[in-house]
């Protein structure tokens, strides 16, 4: 431990030294262009279970060991810089984990400590790829899929390659992290929620339409499948006020606008859904006029503003549209649901660009991922 300890202020004074002259400053900064940024460290906890979330602003290859006495699981992100202000020691109660630790280990690695009492087959490491980045170190009891129901078809995530073979000294073992990857059910976070989306217009009732034609509420249906996907694949439940391209109200087409919005707010209530999204594409008559809006109700709770606020800012990290803000109104649906509730206007559909990108398939994938990330930020 001392050992490292003096290494690792050893490397903090030298590079200290280094940033003092400014071609050396330079040299960082234009190395620093092509690693990765390690953004933040979050702890969640519940039940006894601790996750820690290493964020970054783009994928990352780690290699993962085990330090023994005591035991320390060590994450090693290759390629990767962390930001300077970054808090480096955090202090956890509990049994499981007692601390996290994060620091620049040598010029292109970004070493994660966490300091444990996690025998080999209560912990696991993977990366998520996707609008947010991020190495996942689930601590604790972790429920095997093969108990539960059959795990979801899909496309496993990306997971970086077999650890090689390590050279330190101090590290006595590494451990393969292949097969962790279809097990991504959060111990915390999105596992077990249920969640009510609202895929806006349908039926009779296209929504906006955009310069070539793309109707609102095929958008909104799109996205909302697909956001489906995703939420139950980390573990949520999901009920969608729609499936098809139909009115909600039994009374289809003849329904009057009231009754169809009151229609989607019962099956959120019905299903007592812990939260309660619904999705649209904006649409203005300057077709210049772009981005991304987040509404809750104007007499709404503070989680519903949080939600508001998560989901926007992770889906304009995915989509990359500009920022209109989190904003308040009277939609019949974020007022008459019982639980957080938001509307999202993903872009203009009157947009030319913005048309295109929300009729495309990748467009498509990054705006459900980016609601995703959002939505798990806000269950933390
Ligand atoms: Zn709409």
């Amino acid at each position: 431990m001392r050992r490292i300890f003096l290494l690792m202020a050893a490397l903090l004074i030298g590079g200290m030294g280094l940033l003092a002259a400014g071609t050396a400053e330079a040299a960082f900064s234009d190395r620093a262009k092509d690693m990765a940024k390690i953004t933040g460290i979050r702890i969640g906890r519940a039940d006894g279970n601790v996750r820690v979330v290493i964020d970054s602003d783009r994928p990352v290859v780690y290699r993962q060991s085990v330090l023994a006495d005591p035991t320390r699981i060590v994450v090693d992100v290759q390629n990767a810089w962390i930001v300077p202000a970054f808090k480096k020691r955090i202090s956890i109660d509990s049994e499981l984990v007692s601390g996290v630790r994060a620091a620049q280990f040598d010029e292109t690695t970004v070493r994660i400590v966490v300091e444990t009492s996690a025998g080999k087959d209560s912990y696991k490491v993977f990366a998520l790829d996707g609008g947010k980045p991020r190495i996942v170190m689930d601590f604790g009891r972790t429920p095997r899929p093969a108990a539960a129901k059959p795990p979801q078809e899909r496309t496993p995530p990306v997971l970086p390659p077999a650890p090689p073979a390590h050279t330190d000294e101090e590290e006595d073992t590494t451990r393969d992290t292949g097969d962790v990857g279809h097990d991504i059910s959060a111990i915390i976070g999105l596992k077990g929620k249920k969640i009510a989306i609202d895929p806006g217009h349908g039926g009779s009732d296209s929504g906006a339409i955009g310069p070539t034609g793309i109707m609102e509420k095929s958008v909104t249906l799109r996205v909302s499948r697909e956001l489906k996907r995703l939420l139950e694949a980390e573990g949520a439940s999901v009920v969608l006020t729609r499936t098809g391209d139909t009115e909600v109200s039994p009374k289809g087409a003849s329904a009057t606008s009231v009754e169809e919005l009151e229609a989607r707010c019962a099956v959120a209530n019905r299903a007592q859904a812990d939260i309660f999204l619904s999705i649209h594409a904006d649409a203005f008559t300057n077709r210049e006029v772009k981005g991304t809006t987040a509404y809750y109700y104007t007499k709404g709770t503070k989680q519903s503003k949080r939600l508001a606020d998560s989901v926007r800012m992770a889906l304009i990290d995915a989509i990359g549209t500009l920022d209109r803000g989190t904003q308040t109104s009277n939609f019949y649906v974020v007022k008459h649901t019982d639980m957080p509730a938001i509307l999202v206007e993903i872009s203009f559909i009157s947009n030319p660009d913005e048309e295109k990108m929300m009729n495309s398939e990748a467009g498509i994938k990054k705006i459900a991922q980016g609601i995703a990330d959002g939505i798990a930020d806000y269950f933390g």
